[in-house]
């Protein structure tokens, strides 16, 4: 009659949930065993300043500014060291993220930091990016996790906040190579430094326990539905719906470049503020929630995460064809 959630943590049930939720997200995400997997708290937010005071050594890390959460890991960054932009696609609102060749990564720096799909911005990097030698490749995956398979052996870090396509908000899983958990910068508090986590086994004090209960949930899920090579073409097709309507309007325009959009976010305008406003509260009238862009963008946002069946996003695009006909 107990919960997980009234169960010590140090209890044996409880270390054989959160090592089965471990077991099944290396098996999903294929992670390799030099690899750790870490179950955290604080949100992604609060990586933004443990990656440089975990991996800086020479002071120096390289960001590509494809967005709002890059930036604020830059901006963060640069209380640690020495950052440098390696791109900016700020000029044009943040509508496209960077080929290799515009990359301008320093070969002495430590590590090179990517938002691999841009929330807000709905642009989703459609590579994994080439860094010099020795310069790890960082990505903050909270947006596009176990949306795709992803190579994990191509980064030295990938971290994501559960909330998307993982569980419920609270829980952070930060995957690292072995070899780059090691002495943080001086002062770094414990709870920052990874060698804590990994020597506690995600276990140093109370985890978010629910929460990684309920991702073991969705990872076993995610088995059952074929993995991430079955997520990524339900995805896809999902957001194909989306895009194919998109490019045939008269009315409404996506707002990322065609190449880099994103298979979990679809960010699109009209091109008045006042027929997005009337989209997104009629929308709400025939039970299209949470259809409305970032506040920091405006316009309007299909976020399709994992979770959004097929239908859902049927019903958006006809509900789209309807008021376009009688809005045009
Ligand atoms: N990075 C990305 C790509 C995000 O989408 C978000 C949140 N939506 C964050 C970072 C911030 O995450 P958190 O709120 O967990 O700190």
């Amino acid at each position: 009659g107990q919960s997980v959630m009234e169960m010590s943590h140090r209890s044996k049930v409880y270390e054989g949930i959160i090592n089965s939720a471990e077991i099944l997200l290396r098996e999903v995400m294929n992670i390799p065993d030099n690899y750790k997997v870490l179950f955290l708290q604080g949100g992604a937010t609060t990586q933004f300043a443990a990656i440089p005071m975990n991996l800086l050594k020479t002071g120096k890390a390289d960001y590509a500014l494809t967005g709002s959460f890059a930036s604020k890991a830059y901006k963060e960054g640069q209380k640690f060291g020495d950052m440098h932009a390696a791109f900016s696609s700020k000029e044009t609102n943040f509508d496209h993220v960077p080929t290799q060749d515009e990359l301008d990564i320093r070969p002495d720096a430590d590590y090179f930091y990517i938002c691999a799909n841009n929330t807000i911005y709905g642009t989703e990097y459609q590579y994994d990016p080439e860094t010099p030698a020795g310069v790890e490749l960082v990505a903050d995956m909270s947006s596009n996790i176990l949306s795709k398979p992803v190579d994990v052996s191509k980064y030295g870090v990938i971290y994501a906040g559960a909330q998307k396509n993982m569980g419920p908000a609270g829980v952070t899983i930060v995957i690292i190579r072995d070899d780059l958990v090691s002495e943080p910068l001086p002062g770094t508090p414990t709870m920052l430094r990874y060698d804590t986590h990994v020597d506690a086994k995600s276990l140093y004090n109370t985890p978010p326990a629910y929460g990684i209960y309920m991702c073991g949930k969705v990872f076993q899920w995610l088995k059952a539905q074929g993995g991430l090579e079955a997520m990524k073409e339900r995805n896809v097709e999902k957001a194909q719906l989306l895009y194919d309507f998109l490019d045939q309007s008269a009315l409404f325009k996506g707002t990322a470049r065609k190449e880099d959009r994103s298979i979990m976010n679809v960010p699109f305008v009209t091109g008045s503020d006042e027929l997005d406003a009337k989209f997104v509260a009629e929308a709400k009238k025939v039970g299209i929630e949470s259809i409305k862009g970032h506040r920091s963008v405006g316009g309007m946002r299909a976020s399709i995460y994992n979770a959004m069946p097929r239908e859902g996003v049927e019903a958006l695009v006809k509900f789209m064809g309807e008021f376009e006909r009688e809005n045009a």
